[in-house]
């Protein structure tokens, strides 16, 4: 489906409506709005998982080009898992990827001592190339473009608006061209105008912290300070951490996650997201900890802001019976515990998953109930997981800053929170098609409890539609 200006919405669904009645064997048209890893993974996985092969997918992004961008992102088993499924092998072994010697997913530190404090650990995965790998987002995001045909990228398309009906579903752009389609779904990110199309009164809050991220050559630091850890490390103080990794490809991170102190009006006028940030700030604000932490930063070349915001759980991502949300557009977690990349690859299975269960498996038409059917499956999978996430992030959010009569105590309270961390396997190591499976079945049983219901209690009216057909019949 090619970008139209010419058709007004109601003409399209008019000529829609036509062609649909004329062939029920039509392309389904989808149309993806953004191409970042959920946009772009949600293309893959409607090929490749639902196996429906009549597909017509439309991505429309607003960058002018598709390059590497971002920072360094962290994939868990559970995106691994999906990645492999969708077919992205390269992603999986140790160029693209870095994975620590330890085995460790994730090891805590002492900001001030460097003392290992805590350590988060696998629940169940034998596979190495399951195992948490850190990479620049640029990598990630490059290995699953290559799997798109390009013909259906159509970059330097900024989102305006959408809007559907029954019949069809509309994108408009800034420069004044619309797309039209089938089904849309909104994978434009956390500040997602698909999602701000039907919720216009949804708002995101500033969570307090900004992330100044810096991704370099791994040469800048590696050899070069004393006792810096092989593996990735998470460094906490009261209120602020500090991270750094080796990523796949030679590069390096440093992420410095602070208190900002500005309040969200003035912080939203001042600085806006992937900005380029001071690194003088970064050095003076970790000064006074570890020095490998105070090296770190001095070592550092430059750096960037990411505010970091976050919002409710939505009611529901079928906002409108044709749409819905992937990736951060649905579930705005913010940056809370890496969480953002493997969540957008799970989506897009579980959506590729549903496609397949509704319209490859059943053999299914393209009509708007068993749409509307595919839909509300990816949703029951997907939503409550994900609303478990938000409710977390909320949590802490709310979480008031407790006062200590003396540093002692102060940090003794800081190493009970690094002990008491929540156990985040159910995220990290999610099985995707495993929760899919239960809500098929439940909703099989529902669909059979209904029927039992409507046999039980409406005896009459079944017997009375047996006599109609019946009657239909003697009449062919
Ligand atoms: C440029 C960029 C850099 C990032 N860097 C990091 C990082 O360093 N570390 C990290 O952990 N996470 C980073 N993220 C976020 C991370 O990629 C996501 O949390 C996660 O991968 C889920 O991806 P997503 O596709 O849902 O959202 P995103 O990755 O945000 O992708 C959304 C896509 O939609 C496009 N888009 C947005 N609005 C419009 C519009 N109006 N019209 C058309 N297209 C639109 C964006 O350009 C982008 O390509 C970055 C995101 C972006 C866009």
């Amino acid at each position: 489906m090619r970008c139209q200006s010419s058709l007004p919405f109601q003409e399209r669904n008019k000529t829609a409506e036509a062609a649909k009645m004329a062939n029920t064997e039509k392309r389904l048209r989808i149309l993806i709005a953004g191409a970042g890893i959920a946009g772009l993974a949600t293309a893959i996985s409607l090929t490749r998982i639902s196996e429906i092969a009549n597909l017509d997918i439309q991505l429309y992004e607003q960058a002018a080009e598709l390059r590497e961008i971002g920072a360094s992102i962290a994939l868990s088993p559970n995106g691994l898992r999906t990645l492999e499924k969708l077919g992205i092998d390269e992603a999986l072994g140790d160029e693209l990827g870095f994975r620590g010697p330890s085995g460790i997913p994730q090891i805590y530190r002492h900001w001030k001592t460097n003392q290992v404090v805590s350590v988060d650990t696998f629940g169940n995965v034998p596979d190495r190339r399951h195992q948490t790998a850190r990479f620049h987002r640029g990598h990630i995001h490059a290995a699953l473009a290559k799997h798109v045909p390009k013909e259906w990228i159509h970059l330097n398309k900024k989102i305006s608006r959408a809007e559907s009906n029954d019949d069809g579903v509309a994108l408009h752009f800034e420069d004044g061209s619309s797309a039209y389609g089938d089904i849309l779904i909104g994978a434009d990110g956390i500040r997602s105008q698909v999602r701000a199309s039907f919720y216009p009164d949804y708002k995101l809050r500033f969570s307090g912290k900004v992330f100044m991220r810096s991704t370099f050559d791994a040469s800048l630091v590696e050899g070069k300070i004393p006792d810096l850890p092989a593996d990735a490390a998470h460094w906490w103080g009261t209120n602020d951490s500090f991270f750094s990794s080796r990523l796949g490809k030679g590069q390096y991170t440093v992420v410095g996650a602070y208190d900002d102190g500005r309040s969200a009006e003035e912080l939203e006028r001042s600085v806006t997201w992937d900005q380029v940030g001071n690194v003088q700030f970064l050095r003076e604000k970790y000064k006074d900890w570890h020095p490998v932490i105070k090296a770190l930063t001095e070592l550092t070349p430059h750096a960037r802001l990411y505010p970091n915001y976050a919002g409710e759980s939505l009611q529901t991502w079928v906002p409108a019976s044709r749409v819905t949300l992937v990736g951060d557009a649905a579930h705005t977690h913010g940056g809370a515990f890496a969480a953002g990349g493997s969540l957008a690859l799970d989506d897009s299975r579980a959506l590729g998953l549903a496609f397949k269960h509704v319209f490859a498996a059943g053999g299914s038409s393209f009509s708007p109930e068993n749409i509307q059917q595919a839909l509300k499956l990816y949703d029951q999978t997907r939503r409550p997981h994900t609303a478990r996430l938000l409710s977390i992030v909320h949590g802490l959010m709310n979480r008031k800053a407790p006062t200590f009569a003396t540093p002692e105590e102060e940090d003794e309270a800081l190493r009970s929170r690094m002990r008491s961390r929540p156990d985040l396997l159910w995220l990290s190591e999610h099985d995707v098609e495993k929760a899919f499976q239960q809500v098929v079945a439940e909703s099989e049983q529902r669909n059979l409890d209904t029927q039992g219901t409507t046999r039980a209690t409406q005896p009459y009216q079944k017997a009375e539609s047996v006599v109609a057909s019946s009657a239909l019949g003697s009449k062919l």
